[in-house]
């Protein structure tokens, strides 16, 4: 097929040419000596990213899913109760992975759509007398629903009631893209992965810990082996790591950092919203529905997109794929044939945004969705145009 590939999901995500360049290098030797001079400072910049000064940024070999498990390992104990709200996939499957490490995980049931649920967080938090509950779980951006939840208002309920159960958050459809505040938020363990707002290949885990999740880890309980702390903070003292590192994969993080400021966080995080709101604008004049309730929990990552009645979603992202070369998420587990993806995350601009809604209103009217041809792009271009960043 002529042309490339049009990548729109949410995550992996498009990778800058420049991150590329930077890991087409040789192989090297990761006990050389001027080795931690290269890795040192990206800790610190690393932790400009989660917006902590005070805690720690822990580079895992993994996937995102082996952040959650070295957040949880490490300041745990065995049948410990966690509380975490399903609100769509990634929640649901963070809220079972502590189930197989022998949590007792409480379970707020959500609607899909909905974000963290403040108000029955802080009931169940209030009944919690003897604080029972170890860890508030939150999700800050749901990448199945395109909901991003107020981590802030998590952290304000546990100060309220003066509870001292960690707070724990997903952030790997959200750190490097919609602003995360790690230490103003008081959030003890940030997760983060390297495929989606970082640029990068798939395989680090990035994982934000505070002091106090530190303190938790001389205690707790559960097995940990290769995702431990200790191990790692002692060898990242020096710039060295417990086993080989992802070398090149470091390689491509350190351009990333070097885009991501060069740009100014401030700046990603608008760009990001922008974009956001283009698709969204985009949606509506399809007159097609947001899967997210309300505009509080609209995401600046993720837009997932209901389709009408009698209309497999799922027949539509193959199309998609298949005629236009298109990538875009499909609906995970309930969501699935009901609703579409689009991930507007990493490295775009606003002609790219415009493409993937002009692929994707092609793909409705192919899929028998009556959409006026061009609405949604006009919309989109029109506030693009009008919301371009001016000084
Ligand atoms: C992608 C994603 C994960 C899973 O990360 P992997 O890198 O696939 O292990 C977890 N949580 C959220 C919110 C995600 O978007």
């Amino acid at each position: 097929m002529p042309g490339r590939n049009f990548l729109f999901i949410p995550g992996p995500t498009n990778m800058p040419e420049r991150v590329r360049r930077a890991m087409d290098v040789p192989l090297e030797d990761h006990r050389r000596v001027d080795y931690p001079a290269s890795v040192l400072p990206l800790f610190e910049d690393l932790k400009r990213v989660f917006g902590t000064t005070t805690g720690k940024v822990l580079i895992f070999s993994s996937s995102g899913t082996g952040g959650w498990e070295a957040a949880l390992t490490n300041t745990l104990s065995p049948g410990d109760r966690v509380l975490q709200a399903r609100i769509g996939q990634f929640s649901h499957l963070w809220a079972e992975l502590c189930r197989r490490l022998g949590l007792d995980v409480q379970v707020v049931e959500c609607e899909w759509g909905t974000g963290v649920p403040l108000e029955h967080y802080r009931e169940i938090l209030t009944a919690d007398k003897q604080h029972a509950i170890k860890a508030v779980l939150a999700t800050h951006n749901e990448t199945a629903t395109g909901v991003t939840s107020d981590i802030h208002g998590v952290r304000k309920i546990l100060d309220d009631l003066k509870h001292p159960a960690l707070l724990c958050v997903d952030g790997v459809s959200s750190i490097g893209c919609i602003e995360f505040k790690m230490d103003a938020w008081g959030v003890d363990l940030a997760v983060a992965g390297s495929q989606k707002g970082f640029m990068l290949p798939t395989g680090l885990g990035i994982v934000g810990v505070s002091q106090k999740a530190l303190e938790s880890s001389k205690t707790a309980q559960l097995r940990r082996a290769y995702f431990d702390f200790g191990d790692m903070l002692r060898m990242n003292e020096g710039g060295w790591f417990p086993y080989t590192p992802a070398m090149t994969l470091i390689h491509g993080l350190r351009e990333s950092l070097n885009l991501l400021f060069e740009e100014g966080l401030p700046n990603v995080y608008a760009r990001h919203h922008r974009f956001g709101e283009a698709v969204r604008r985009a949606v509506a004049a399809w007159e097609l529905k947001l899967c997210a309730k309300d505009p509080k929990w609209y995401s600046s990552t993720v837009s997932t997109i209901c389709v009408p009645e009698g209309i497999d979603s799922g027949k539509l992202v193959a199309h998609a794929y298949q005629r236009y070369n298109l990538s875009l998420g499909s609906g995970l587990a309930q969501l699935a044939g009901k609703v579409f993806r689009i991930g507007h995350l990493g490295d775009l601009n606003e002609l790219m945004v415009v493409s993937a809604i002009a692929g994707t209103e092609m793909v409705l009217r192919d899929c028998g969705i009556n959409v006026v041809p061009g609405s949604g792009v006009a919309a989109a271009q029109e506030y693009l145009r009008a919301s371009f960043p001016t000084s």
